[in-house]
């Protein structure tokens, strides 16, 4: 059976469905792996790495005869004309608003799984792309920080004089924002960070931060069950409002990295706080492309509010490709691999399994997943 990597063809997409190792793994799983040329430039892996991994070198048109199409983005409907009925894609499918492209998938007969969809259960850890591509942007949350702010963020006592740490403020301490913790820590910045769920404070500290919170009694129940926030009460809103007014204003750098699953993001940093910070000061807003938790900030853009820099960059995994590929390739083999079957060396899928059924939008034709109109057999 054969697996087909493609190039992807949105120029703003520089990660790529493969790396070495994963070829490597898919090779000795039973399969015949497919590369398009140029698949992995963006993420610094040129064909002929592939080619020594085990791959061969194809083209577009390879996505014909594959049985797995492994990419990183929904495939287009031209990509889709170009594969087979009864493949298998699977990708990071933004299956949520996009209901017309997933009933073009199921129209075409793709058996299609979304990896974001992945149940966030110890089995699945290592086939968890929210958190390797969070992480990611967690970290380079930072280094676009420090890149836009002109001055150093550790101290540095000179001859010539002392540079003072930059303080970093970071909203949101899940994934992205425990790394962008670490990563600001690790520069020598003076960090704090805030988020609404109780879990979330042992762990800031634990990573030398301080924690700064409304901690009422909502706040000591606002984690649901799988682990993430709730919407706040306005009541709530007010006061954690007020309490972050005031720190603001003393913080360089603010990363702003918070998410509710199915919401907007919640708007957490207002004009009037942007305009209380020093000139120069840094806001990265990690969530703009949920509709961001800073006022002003611009999707794919970086623009200034009196002085104070605001940063909105699209696909901040895809800035550091070559990392986010790699992870996001082992995501996609170790997944891959629960549907093996060991004995005959081929894909054996049980629509049955806990992990298929989480992520499988469309199969047989049809649209399978319950939360996109799929009955629930
Ligand atoms: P996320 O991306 O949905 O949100 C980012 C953070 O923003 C969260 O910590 C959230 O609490 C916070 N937030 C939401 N509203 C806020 C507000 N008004 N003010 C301040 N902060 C706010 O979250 P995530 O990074 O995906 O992580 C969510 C949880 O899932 C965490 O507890 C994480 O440890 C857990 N997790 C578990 C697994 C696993 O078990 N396999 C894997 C990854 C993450």
């Amino acid at each position: 059976q054969t697996i087909f990597v493609p190039k992807e063809p949105d120029p703003s997409e520089p990660r790529v469905a493969g790396s070495v190792e994963s070829i490597k793994k898919l090779k000795s799983l039973g399969f015949d792996v497919v590369v398009e040329a140029g698949a992995g430039l963006r993420s610094r892996i040129p064909d002929a790495e592939f080619e020594k991994a085990g791959a061969r070198i194809g083209t577009a048109a390879d996505g014909q005869s594959a049985d797995v199409i492994l990419k990183v983005r929904r495939p287009s409907p031209q990509e889709i004309g170009g594969y087979r009925s009864g493949a298998i894609v699977i990708a990071i499918m933004d299956p949520y608003g996009n209901e017309e492209a997933i009933a073009a998938l199921a129209g075409a007969g793709i058996t299609a799984f979304a990896m974001e969809l992945m149940p966030r259960i110890t089995r699945a850890q290592s086939m968890d792309v929210l958190s390797s591509q969070a992480n990611l942007a967690g970290y380079q949350a930072v280094i676009d920080a420090a890149h836009e702010y002109d001055r150093a963020l550790p101290m540095m006592m000179t001859a010539a004089g002392t540079v003072p740490a930059a303080k970093v403020f970071v909203m949101g301490a899940g994934v992205a924002g425990l790394q962008a913790i670490a990563t600001a820590r690790r520069l020598g910045a003076m960090v704090s960070a805030t988020d609404v769920r109780p879990a979330a404070k042992e762990q800031v500290a634990s990573l030398g931060a301080k924690f700064i919170a409304v901690e009422d009694e909502e706040f000591k129940a606002a984690e649901t069950a799988g682990g993430y926030a709730k919407e706040m009460s306005k009541d709530y809103q007010v006061k954690q409002a007020a309490l972050v007014a005031e720190h603001i204003a003393k913080q360089d750098i603010v990363i702003t990295t918070a998410l509710i699953p199915g919401r907007p993001a919640p708007r957490l940093v207002t004009r009037e706080m942007i305009d209380s910070m020093k000139p120069g000061s840094v806001v990265v807003d990690l969530a703009v492309e949920r509709g961001g938790n800073a006022e002003g900030a611009e999707a794919g853009k970086v623009v200034e509010i009196g002085g104070v820099k605001v940063v909105g960059h699209l696909n901040v995994p895809g800035r550091i490709a070559a990392s986010a590929s790699l992870l996001y390739a082992k995501n996609l083999v170790t997944f891959l691999e629960t549907m093996v079957s060991k004995e005959t060396k081929s894909l054996a899928l049980n629509m049955e399994d806990e992990l298929v059924k989480a992520t499988a939008l469309t199969h047989g034709g049809a649209i399978v997943h319950p939360a996109f109109g799929g009955a629930i057999e």
